[in-house]
């Protein structure tokens, strides 16, 4: 399953969350118990950087630095 991010209105907090893709856009529950987080943009996306709460996970699209691309660190492709 992917990870999808959220945003909680309530606690102000983004948070991660493994998603079927069907259900990539219902509302999710915050780790604090509350109901209707919405989704946002991943941080795998190509403007990842500067986003605060950016945590380099690993895995098969290259580092977070370089979003995909190639860079030094991963010398993905
Ligand atoms: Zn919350």
């Amino acid at each position: 399953m992917p990870i999808y991010e959220y945003y909680c209105h309530r606690c102000q907090s983004r948070f991660e969350l493994l998603r079927p893709i069907s259900r990539m856009d219902d509302p999710a529950t915050c780790p604090r118990g509350h109901e209707g987080a919405q989704r946002v943009l991943s941080l795998f996306a190509a403007f990842s950087s500067g986003e605060e709460g950016t945590s380099a996970l690993g895995g098969s699209g290259g580092c977070a630095a370089c979003a995909g691309g190639h860079c030094a660190t991963c010398s993905f492709s």
